[in-house]
């Protein structure tokens, strides 16, 4: 049975993470270690770290994925904002760890104008870094939708991942964040296509999650707007186009969507991708 599940709040603790899956019947989830908006990051406390791993097992649930936090930014020429953003993903990464997480979820960050050349090298040293001072978890790179300078087209993750060269480095890829960058998920030959490209540029074996989400922008138009499945301009059919794709099959899905209540993935929305 495919993985489908979503994003989950973990505000309360931790555990909360389980019941909250659990309310949405998904059987993989997604979480942020923390705030996604504070740099502040603390070690998961142990009794929490044993009540969600018992959880885990009991429900059978996973993979579990970490969301490093939005202030991320690798590409920051700015040296507080880089350290901080190294530092948080060592403690996201660590805190991976320990829950036996698939792997912390990053965008990668924002060139914010000066081009992705200027970047690269800092990109490659500190992603070098962060896999050397960490063990037991995977980091993966998410494909961007390419507003502001955000760096994540197909190209800079394959030159991020073959320069790196590390088993620990995967690859995340959000159909919102396709669409926007303008790949039409609509359209079998573009599907095809990316397919191939994925091939071609050797990350198709490094997919290990899909974040799947309806686009509430237009196709090229690089903006990051997630919508409900089916309520968005890829739509019900494009998005069953997409996910099952052979290449794809086995991939676990995670729903970013905002919900009904804007409460964040609820159960309408998974229930609707379990019948794709
Ligand atoms: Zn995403
Ligand atoms: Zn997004």
């Amino acid at each position: 049975m495919r993985k489908i599940g979503g994003h989950v709040s973990i505000a309360g603790g931790l555990s909360k993470a389980i019941e909250n899956i659990l309310k949405i019947d998904g059987s993989c989830l997604q979480i942020f270690a923390g705030s996604p908006r504070v740099w502040l990051r603390q070690p998961f406390a142990e009794n929490e770290v044993y009540t969600f791993l018992d959880g885990i097992n009991q429900y059978r649930l996973g993979p579990v994925f970490i969301h490093a936090l939005y202030l991320v930014n690798l590409a920051s020429l700015n040296q507080n904002i880089f350290e901080k953003s190294v530092n948080s993903l060592v403690i996201d990464m660590t805190n991976g760890a320990r829950i036996h997480s698939a792997g912390v979820i990053i965008h990668i960050g924002s060139h914010l104008g000066a081009g992705f050349d200027s970047v690269k090298d800092q990109l490659i040293v500190s992603i070098q870094r962060i896999l050397a001072e960490t063990e037991g978890c995977d980091l993966i790179l998410e494909n961007a939708a390419g507003q502001n300078g955000k760096i994540g087209s197909l190209e800079e993750l394959s030159f991020l991942i073959n320069k790196v060269n590390s088993p620990r480095l995967k690859v995340c890829l959000d159909t919102a964040h396709l669409f926007a960058a303008g790949i039409d998920l609509r359209q079998t030959n573009s599907v095809s296509k990316l397919i191939n490209d994925l091939k071609q540029f050797n990350l198709l074996s490094k997919l290990v999650c899909l974040h799947l989400n309806d686009c509430a922008s237009d196709l090229g138009s690089h903006r990051d707007l997630h919508a409900n499945i089916g309520e968005g301009k890829i739509g019900l059919e494009g998005l069953k186009l997409f996910i099952n794709q052979k290449e794809f099959q086995n991939l676990p899905l995670i729903l970013e969507v905002p919900g009904d209540n804007k409460q964040g993935p609820d159960l309408k929305n998974i229930i609707l991708v379990k019948g794709f």
